[in-house]
């Protein structure tokens, strides 16, 4: 299967690294929307939000657990937002879920 995030998971494609266990890695966006900005993975090919089942969901509450013990490894004191993209509408551009983890300015709300 063609999945960029599936060759991160794997260590095919070099990524900037920040956390990483045998079912979850973390790493750096490679095109930053905040000071802060890493996106955390399953290592299981997951496509989207849509294809989370009663087999696979608990993989979501680890990597939000993950994400808060990143953003305060990376003081991120003032708070910060989780995002997950699902679909076309949603804006996600690769086909493997993931949660965008961004801090270290203030976020607008409603998103555009
Ligand atoms: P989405 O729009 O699907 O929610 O987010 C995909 C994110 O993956 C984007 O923020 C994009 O910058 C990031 N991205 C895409 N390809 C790569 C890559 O090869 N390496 C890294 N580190 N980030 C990537
Ligand atoms: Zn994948």
């Amino acid at each position: 299967m063609d999945c960029i995030f599936c060759k991160i998971a794997n260590h095919e494609i070099d990524s900037e690294k920040v956390y990483e266990d045998d079912e979850v890695i973390a790493f750096n966006d490679l095109d930053p929307q905040a000071p802060v900005h890493v996106l955390i993975i399953p290592k299981e090919h997951i496509s989207s939000t849509n294809e989370l089942t009663l087999e696979n969901k608990d993989i979501v509450g680890k990597i939000f657990m993950i994400a808060s013990k990143i953003a305060s490894d990376r003081s991120l004191d003032k708070g910060y937002r989780i995002v997950n993209n699902c679909g076309e509408d949603g804006g996600q551009t690769v086909e493997h879920l993931h949660f965008h983890l961004l801090g270290g300015r203030n976020m607008k709300w409603p998103p555009g």
